[in-house]
Formats: C-alpha cells, structure tokens, sequence
C-alpha cells in the first residue's frame, strides 16, 4: 500500500502545535485542524507557566506565527474533523469549516469591529471573567489574527433569522455596525460551512482536556468569589482583563485572604472522578506565590491530600512557595459557606488532628481535569478507544504510548491523559517522530495482511 505523506494533527495546543511543526520541519505537508477560532490552546491563557515562571506568550507565540507561517502547514482553525475513513497510510478525512462570516483574504486583525460592535458575551478565552464581541479574535496574539462573527450572537445574523422564521413579535435590532466600519470590506454575510475533503497516510489527536466544571460540584457552586484555576490565570495575568491586578469577581475588590482547593473532583471517585489530574499541585503553588508577589499583604492557604511534583524542578518550586509564606494543610474540606464579606472554608488539618476554619475573600480550585470536550465523538469518528474517563488510550500503556488503537493515529498532550507542558511538548515531539517513521517508508504492508 502506497503512504501517502501528509499528516493531519487534530488540536492546535502546544501539544498538535509541537507535532505540526515537527513534521512539517520533516519536509511533510501538514494540515492542522483546531476548533476555536486561533490555536494556542490553554497555555496561551496563563499568567506565567511553572516551574521556571516564564511569560507563556513569550516561548508560545513564536511557535503559533511559525505555525501560521510555515509554508508545509495548512491552518484550519474554526474547523472540527466530520468524518475519517481508511487505514494506515491512507485515511480519508472530511473537515467542516465553519462559515467566519468574515473573509479571511481582506480581513487585517485591526479591530475596528470588534470595538464597536454592542453585543458583549462572557469570552471563553477569558475564562468569563470578561467580555468579548460577537465579532472578534480571541485574544491579541491570536494566529490568525483575523476576526470571526459569532452566530449565535450577532444581532444581524439573530435578525435575518427571526425575519426567515416569520414569528411574529418585536424584531431584534439589523446592527450591521461591523459592516459599515470594516475599512476592509472584510464582512461576508453570504459565506457558509463547507467540506473540505483530505487524503493524509497519518493523523495525531492531540485535542487537549477541559476542566471539570465547577456546577459538578455543588458545595463549591453559585458563589461569584469561588473560581477555578483557569479563571485565576486570567486575573492574575499581566496581559488579562485586570492587567493582573488581583480583583475578586463579585465587587472588585482585592482580596486579601485566598484558600486554593486541590483534588476538586480528581481523586474522588463518589463526586467527580478517579483520577489524579497531575497539574494541580504544581499550578495551585505558581497562582499562591503569583498572588503573594501581587498583593504584598496577601494571605494564602492550600488544602491538600498530599503533594505531587514529579517534574524536575517542581519539588524545589513547591518548598519555594511554602517559604514565601502559603501555609498548607493537610486535609480535605469538609464545608465552605458564605458569611457576609467572607468565604469561611472548613476543614480538618490530619497533621495536626485539628479543626480548621480560614475566612476567605476568595476560593480557587484545582478542578479536575477531564477529556476536552466533543472528545468521545471524535474518538467514534477515527475508530480508536478511550478509557473509562474518556482519555483516548494508547496501544500499550508502557511500551506503546504514543499509537492509539488504531495504526496510524497518534496521541500527544493532555488528549492521553493528564499532562504539563514539557511532557506534552515531548508527546508532540514523539508523535510526530512515529509519522516522519512511517513517511520514511514508500510503502507500507497493513498489518494482518501479509503475504507469505
Ligand atoms: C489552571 C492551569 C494552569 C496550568 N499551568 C501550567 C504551568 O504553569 N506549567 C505547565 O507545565 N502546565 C500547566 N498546566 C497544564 C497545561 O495546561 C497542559 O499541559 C497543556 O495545556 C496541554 O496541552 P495540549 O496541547 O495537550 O492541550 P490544550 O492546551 O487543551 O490544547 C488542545 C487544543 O485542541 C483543541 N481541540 C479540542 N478538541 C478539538 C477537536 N475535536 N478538533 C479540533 N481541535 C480541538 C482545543 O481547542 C485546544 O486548542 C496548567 C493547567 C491548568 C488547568
């Protein structure tokens, strides 16, 4: 059977952003396919990465232009994959490509639109701790830069619909205030989804994870002031909504006392699931110090169950927290209620077999990490297998851990399992070297027929 040498990488975190640009320095043709508007994935919403605390936008974004760049990789963001059929060496994929409304060749990421436009929605990149537009990029050093409208929020694209339905009732606004401004006569009303179809001989699924969320848990729910990892991120960075300066979401104000949460609903298989999500000791102690550096007077507790820093360099960074003044007690919380201005967080402390109780203007938690989302549907589409929480599963845990089940299709980054980023930059690298591996070969015999 003929390879056919083109490589599709699914997901454009650091993980498929690795794999992508591994392969197309191989001299391959890649195409990478991400679902969001821009790649970068969750590192490119942090404030500062562990265990070295270097700007995330400084070490990813060159890797996200030489992506855009790179004359072996075709982008396809706003796209997800419908549908693969064939085998190792040559698979057929069609990938929708969702209408931006916006035409890419004459759109210049000048913003125009986007700060005009009147509709306001919470942004995912900010985790809803701020606003975007219905027209819009995600974030300023987003690859590309191109903006896109989102349909299920433009008030003109509500207005032609509600105008086609033929309810009756007060119409909504027409607005078309992007269109009038955009110097570059980029809007495009008229552009639709579209199937594009490819022929690539290996894919790599590197599509990421989600964080669990907070609603799964009820005790921790419907207060403003408690918050999950990601959402802090965004607060405490430079480059956020607050130019990290430290607010609590419900008044604003600064918050002096802030109890971090490790283990919510990993490692718990009654409430959330059984699993270790392996980052969240490391990136509760980074936001704990980050904190202290912001607020000088600040205040921090982490309850825990234990601490993991398997990663070179975490242990050291773990006892650099505590040295900076976070105090860790052992234990898990057993009540959290509101009391007016304050958070009270309950718990014992099993070190020292005694009650606990820290009033807290604001509560962060490491929630557990769970497949991204759509990920059991994708994992249906390409034929391969996930776990019981969903992971896709490689072919063999120790010896074969970058294959899936599947010949030909490849896992990198969090998609396998619970990861940080050096182990899934080195996925992504790994992965990649199996598809240069099989590119390397004109052809390939499938396994199962071989000739004797
Ligand atoms: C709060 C927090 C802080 C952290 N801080 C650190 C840190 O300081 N240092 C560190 O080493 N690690 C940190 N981590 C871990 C780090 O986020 C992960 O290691 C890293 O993001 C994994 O990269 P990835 O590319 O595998 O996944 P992701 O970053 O999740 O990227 C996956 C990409 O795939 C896309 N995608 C998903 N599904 C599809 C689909 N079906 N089709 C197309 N595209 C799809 C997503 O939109 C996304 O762009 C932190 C984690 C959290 C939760």
């Amino acid at each position: 059977m003929r390879v056919v040498k083109k490589a599709l990488v699914i997901g454009g975190g650091v993980a498929g952003i690795q794999a992508a640009l591994d392969i197309a320095d191989g001299g391959y043709q890649v195409i990478l396919v991400e679902k969001t508007p821009s790649i970068g994935g969750h590192m490119a919403q942090y404030a500062e990465v562990f265990p070295t605390l270097d700007c995330p936008q400084c070490i990813l974004t060159p890797k996200m232009v030489d992506v855009g760049q790179h004359p072996n990789i075709t982008l396809l963001t706003y796209a997800e994959v419908q549908k693969v059929s064939g085998e190792v060496g040559n698979f057929q994929v069609e990938i929708l490509q969702k209408a931006r409304k916006v035409d890419h060749t004459k759109c210049t990421g000048c913003g125009t639109c986007w700060q005009k436009c009147p509709e306001k929605i919470p942004s995912e990149y900010d985790a809803g701790v701020a606003d975007r537009a219905a027209i819009y990029i995600p974030f300023a050093q987003a690859v590309p830069a191109k903006a896109v409208i989102d349909t299920e929020h433009c008030r003109y694209i509500k207005y032609l619909d509600f105008m086609e339905s033929g309810a009756e009732g007060k119409k909504p606004p027409q607005c078309r205030i992007c269109e009038r401004l955009c110097p570059a006569g980029a809007i495009y009303w008229e552009q639709e989804d579209e199937i594009i179809t490819e022929q690539v001989g290996a894919i790599v699924v590197a599509t990421g994870f989600d964080l669990m969320p907070v609603e799964r848990l009820p005790e921790y729910a419907d207060d403003p002031d408690v918050i999950d990892g990601i959402q802090f991120e965004r607060i405490l960075c430079p480059g956020g909504p607050t130019a990290g300066v430290v607010h609590r979401p419900s008044d604003g104000k600064t918050p002096k006392e802030v109890v971090f949460v490790s283990c919510a609903g990993s490692r718990d298989p009654e409430h959330g699931v059984p699993h270790c999500s392996r980052v969240c000791c490391m990136y509760l102690a980074k936001q704990a110090m980050l904190f202290k550096h912001a607020v000088h007077d600040g205040q921090t507790h982490i309850f825990y169950i234990d601490t993991r820093t398997t990663g070179k360099g975490y242990e050291e960074f773990l006892q650099r927290t505590m040295a900076e003044g976070t105090v860790y007690l052992r234990g898990k919380v057993s009540r959290i209620y509101r009391d007016g201005d304050k958070i009270k967080v309950m718990g014992v402390d099993t070190l020292s077999g005694k009650q606990v109780e820290v009033s807290a203007d604001l509560v962060v938690l490491g929630m557990a990490m769970l497949p991204s989302i759509g990920s059991q549907e994708l994992a249906d589409r390409l034929g391969i297998t996930t776990n019981e929480q969903g992971f896709f599963t490689e072919n063999h845990i120790k010896i074969d851990p970058l294959e899936s089940t599947c010949p030909g299709i490849y896992l990198a980054g969090a998609a396998q399992g619970p990861k940080d980023i050096p182990d899934s930059v080195a996925q992504g690298s790994g992965a990649a070297s199996k598809v240069l591996g099989l590119f390397a070969r004109s052809e390939k015999t499938p396994e199962g027929l071989t000739v004797s």
